[in-house]
Parts: C-alpha cells; sequence; structure tokens
C-alpha cells in the first residue's frame, strides 16, 4: 500500500555521460537516491586516486562517521568500499558545507546505502539521507557538486598519464648536437 499522493514527491531522473544514471525522490522527511553505475568496477579498490581526489576537494569527510562492518574508519574503508557508499559520504559532506554556510550550524546528518544484485542489476545502489523535501534547493546544490566529484573519481580509474616527459626525453635524445652546423 502506499499512502502518498500523486505529485507529493519531488522524482528527477538524470543520466551522466556513460558513466551512471541517477534516480531522485525527495519525501516528507529523507530523500531517496538510486544511483545506477553503468562501469564494469563497483568498488573503489579499482580507484587507487580516491583518497588524494577527496582530500584534494572535501577534505572533511576524513572525520565523518562510518558504520561499516569492519569498524573501519572512513579513510581506510574508502580505499575498498562500494562506489555508493563513497558517493552517500560525498553527497552528506557537500550537504553538511551548504547548511552550514546558510544556517552558521552544524546539522545532524544521516546516510545510509544498501544494495540487492540478486534482485537489481550489479552497481544499482540505494542511498537514503536524512534530508527533508523543504530542503530540494541543498539537495540539488549539493548533487550538482557531488555529480561533478564521482565523474573526476571515476575517470581517474581510466586517466593516462600524460606522455609529455616521455615526449620530452626522446626530443633531447633525437636533437642534434649544437655544434653541428
Ligand atoms: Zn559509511
Amino acid at each position: 500500500m502506499s499512502n502518498s499522493r500523486r505529485g507529493d514527491n519531488f522524482a528527477l531522473k538524470c543520466f551522466f555521460d556513460d558513466l551512471f544514471v541517477i534516480n531522485i525522490k525527495q519525501r516528507r522527511t529523507h530523500t531517496e537516491i538510486t544511483l545506477q553505475l553503468l562501469t564494469d568496477d563497483v568498488l573503489t579498490e579499482k580507484l587507487p586516486q580516491v583518497s588524494s581526489l577527496l582530500e584534494q576537494f572535501i577534505p572533511q569527510i576524513f572525520e565523518h562517521n562510518c558504520f561499516n562492518g569492519a569498524q573501519l574508519s572512513f579513510a581506510q574503508e574508502v580505499k575498498n568500499t562500494e562506489i555508493g557508499h563513497l558517493f552517500e559520504h560525498v553527497l552528506l559532506e557537500y550537504i553538511s558545507q551548504i547548511k552550514f554556510t546558510r544556517e552558521k550550524k552544524q546539522t545532524g546528518l544521516k546516510g545510509e546505502t544498501y544494495w540487492d544484485w540478486n534482485s537489481e542489476p550489479r552497481g544499482t545502489f540505494h542511498i537514503v539521507l536524512s534530508l527533508s523535501r523543504e530542503e530540494s534547493d541543498v539537495l540539488l546544490e549539493a548533487l550538482g557538486k557531488g555529480v561533478h566529484l564521482l565523474k573526476i573519481i571515476l575517470n581517474s580509474q581510466t586517466a593516462q598519464p600524460a606522455p609529455k616527459k616521455e615526449l620530452i626525453d626522446t626530443l633531447k635524445r633525437n636533437k642534434p648536437p649544437l655544434n653541428v652546423f
């Protein structure tokens, strides 16, 4: 049974390149986000730059409490966790920053990520955030920033080092001696 009236929920579906699809439902008391990864890898272990990128963009994320099975700190957990779980923390951090800027006080935020790949495609994550429908503007701003960072993180997997140095070395080796006329 569903008691939600038509038009009661703010719902949105967005595609981001060929990396992921996001569905958003804002409820009266919380927000439900579905992240569907379109990439083969669903864990951060294949993304060796994840920690340094987080340090660069949102270092405060390493202060988060993280309730994971092995009782690891977030800094340890993030090295090998589900990308949906990482995205939950990224969103919580941006929401927290936006709310702090607006309200000048810390707000207690909670998030949870779950998945069931027996009944849904691998790489589908459900993220529930303690953000009410009244705060849809905060959510949209945080999503914009979170999606931007997630794209950078996912693209870091395939990023190849620029061949610049190698090219310069080759050019140096092939350079004729300066005193030849
Ligand atoms: Zn966590």
